[in-house]
């Protein structure tokens, strides 16, 4: 069944992405009564499908787990009629009025307004034993997992300000903390790489990389080799935090919407307005700052909120044209 222009359908608010930013996007817009249709994407419920459990979002007073928690904002969100089509989209253009949206399978769809929450993805080092012990102490995220691993000794690769960071978080949980840099140099900023050398716990290892694990069943001991002696040593450990960087899911939008170098989208600061009229970015996608499951369901608040002003302006414009 198709309408206008061979699409499936013309929705007020199409929502682009089902982590935290999406699905408080599409409660917002929900109960605005916008009727939003949201494409879950790749991964449905977003980088909280591949985390335990979550301490420090506020409300669950026990924590919760990553799924567990998408499956209530899920849950919430269709509560009040938000529409969730299981699929990725393959191609958008946002510059039209309305905007069009081909799904996956090819079909089209019209929005008057779109709302980004496509989030990013964190990047592994690629050795097989990263998801061996995939959350059995492999972490990409200091702030969300290094809680769990108080009074233990970590470790931590990356060395650009990411990774700063979340060796500064992890010094003040561990009594060791061991950073391993690929290089003889760090990429942070001056001064966050000033906090780290300053730092009497953490302890750097130049020219080292990590190229196994071992443990029984959860992490025990990170082996790391020199990459200019050859030279392979192991440091027990309990924790192995990866901070090299995140990759913003925003391939498809390029040509359309500004992003910085790296692949964030650019929003208006105070806002979630793209350059592109009706087109608003929330969470992950747009923040490569913060990345925290609170922030990021703030923005898609936001989103909604912009979403609904613009299509109210909209209106009104119409009424009295
Ligand atoms: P970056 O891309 O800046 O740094 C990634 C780091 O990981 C680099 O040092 C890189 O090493 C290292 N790395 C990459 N792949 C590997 C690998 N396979 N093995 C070992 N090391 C590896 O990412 P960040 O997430 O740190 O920062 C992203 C952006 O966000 C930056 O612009 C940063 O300034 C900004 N940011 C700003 C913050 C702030 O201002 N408070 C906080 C956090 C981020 P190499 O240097 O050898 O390439």
């Amino acid at each position: 069944m198709s309408n206008e222009n061979g699409a499936i359908s013309h929705e007020k608010v199409i929502i682009v992405g089902s982590g935290p930013a999406g699905y408080t996007a599409a409660i917002y817009a929900a109960r605005a009564e916008l009727k939003p249709l949201m494409f879950s994407g790749m991964q449905p419920g977003g980088q909280l499908m591949i985390t335990t459990d979550v301490e420090n979002y506020p409300g669950y007073a026990q924590g919760i787990m990553g799924p567990q928690m998408m499956e209530d904002f899920r849950l919430q969100a269709e509560r009040f009629g938000t529409r969730i089509k299981y699929e990725t989209i393959a191609k958008v253009e946002l510059e039209s009025h309305p905007k069009k949206i081909w799904s996956e399978t090819g079909e089209l769809y019209l929005a008057d307004t779109v709302i980004i929450s496509t989030g990013a993805t964190a990047k592994w080092l690629g050795i097989d034993a990263e998801q061996r012990y995939a959350n059995r102490g492999v972490s990409a995220c200091a702030v969300c997992d290094g809680f769990f691993f108080r009074g233990k000794e970590v470790v931590i690769v990356g060395a650009g300000d990411t990774a700063a960071e979340e060796a500064l978080y992890l010094s003040k949980l561990s009594p060791t903390v061991h950073m391993l840099i690929r290089r003889d140099e760090m990429r942070a900023s001056k001064i966050m790489q000033n906090r780290v050398l300053n730092t009497p716990n953490i302890k750097m290892y130049w020219n080292t990389e990590a190229v196994d694990i071992s443990g029984e069943d959860k992490v025990r001991a990170v082996h790391v080799k020199n990459n200019q002696t050859g030279e392979e040593t192991v440091i027990e450990a309990d924790a192995l935090f990866v901070a090299i960087g995140h990759k913003p899911n925003t391939d498809i939008f390029a040509g359309q919407l500004d992003m910085d170098e790296a692949g964030y989208l650019i929003v208006t600061p105070g806002s979630t307005y793209t350059n592109i009229d009706g087109v608003f970015a929330s969470g992950d996608a747009a923040d490569k700052h913060y990345r925290q499951a609170v922030t990021a369901a703030g923005t898609g608040c936001m989103a909604a909120l912009d979403a609904e002003r613009w299509l109210a302006a909209r209106e009104a414009e119409a009424v009295s044209a």
